[in-house]
């Protein structure tokens, strides 16, 4: 594996292998790389010739009270994972060379990317469609992917993708979890031990709402009402959102209707750190679950 610092030399590498008639399938990360990581590794090496994997702590996307400065880093682990993962390049450009000081251009986004996180963390995702969309220039692949455990996130990529006509497939992997359940993230080191038990809380309240809709729960402001519950069975948790939606839209109806994709989003500290899961679940197209307003009609 050959680790890349400036995106000159990243195009030479980019162009050579296209001019090969071989195809590039990249996995943007912040590194501190766990499994979660490696299965988009290796997802990517299915698609593709060529894995190039970005490390880069994008600074753009965190705001002046979050985590940039003690967000985790370890590059030499990194890079063992990464080759270990099928990662033929490892472009880890500094700060400095993707934001050099003349440096005026950041992307616009509305939509769905307003939503929840875009709600709760304005410039989120335009620091991530900015620094996306310039790892698409700098590595010129066929495939990206994302992990679904960002999941509003990799509905901003699809739309930056259909927006501004990358001609690269978004492909999408599903979310890796510890035994117990625990989405895994770079930010579970910073939970101590009891933070660390509690915060199965999150894909416990997931796994309660989606039994919920599975049973025939279709009532959006009953579904969110479960997860809320759950969550604060735990006293120390801080909800930011916990909400059923529109899979595609982000939107909220009053009712989830046959056919319809639901994702369920939760956000939430656990002391001083923030976690995020979702999960998806599909109301069946023959539903025999009439929404409440049928049932005397
Ligand atoms: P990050 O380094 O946290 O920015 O994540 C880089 C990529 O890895 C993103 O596409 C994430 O969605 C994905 N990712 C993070 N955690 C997981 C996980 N537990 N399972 C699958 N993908 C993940």
């Amino acid at each position: 594996m050959k680790v890349i610092k400036k995106i000159s030399e990243m195009h030479s590498i980019a162009e050579e292998i296209r001019l090969s008639g071989r195809k590039i399938a990249i996995v943007p990360t912040m590194g501190y790389l766990h499994r979660g990581h490696a299965s988009l590794m290796k997802k990517a090496g299915e698609l593709a010739d060529v894995v190039i994997s970005t490390l880069f702590v994008n600074p753009t996307q965190f705001a002046p009270n979050e985590d940039f400065e003690k967000y985790p880093r370890d590059f030499d682990s990194d890079a063992i994972i990464a080759e270990s993962n099928g990662v033929s390049y490892l472009f880890n450009p500094e700060v400095k060379e993707m934001y050099p000081d003349n440096f005026n251009t950041m992307l616009g986004l509305s939509g769905a990317a307003k939503k929840f996180e875009g709600a709760f963390r304005p410039s989120h995702f335009q620091g991530v469609a900015t620094i996306v969309a310039k790892f698409f220039n700098a590595t010129k692949p066929h495939y990206a992917v994302f992990g679904q455990k960002d999941y509003q996130q990799t509905l901003v990529i699809k739309q930056l993708v259909r927006d501004l006509n990358f001609d690269i497939k978004i492909v999408i992997a599903p979310t890796v979890r510890e035994d117990d359940g625990l989405a895994m993230s770079s930010r579970n080191v910073y939970l101590s031990a009891e933070e660390r038990a509690s915060a199965l809380i999150l894909s416990h309240a997931l796994t309660t709402a989606t039994n919920a809709i599975e049973n025939g729960e279709r009532v959006r402001k009953i579904i969110n009402a479960i997860m809320h519950q759950t969550l604060r069975s735990v006293p120390q948790i801080r909800i930011d959102y916990a909400s059923s939606c529109d899979a595609d839209t982000l939107d909220e109806p009053d009712d989830f209707l046959p056919g319809q994709h639901v994702v369920l989003l939760i956000a939430a500290y656990m002391g001083k750190t923030r976690l995020i899961d979702n999960a998806l679940i599909s109301i069946p197209e023959q539903d025999n679950i009439k929404p409440y307003y049928f049932v005397n009609q």
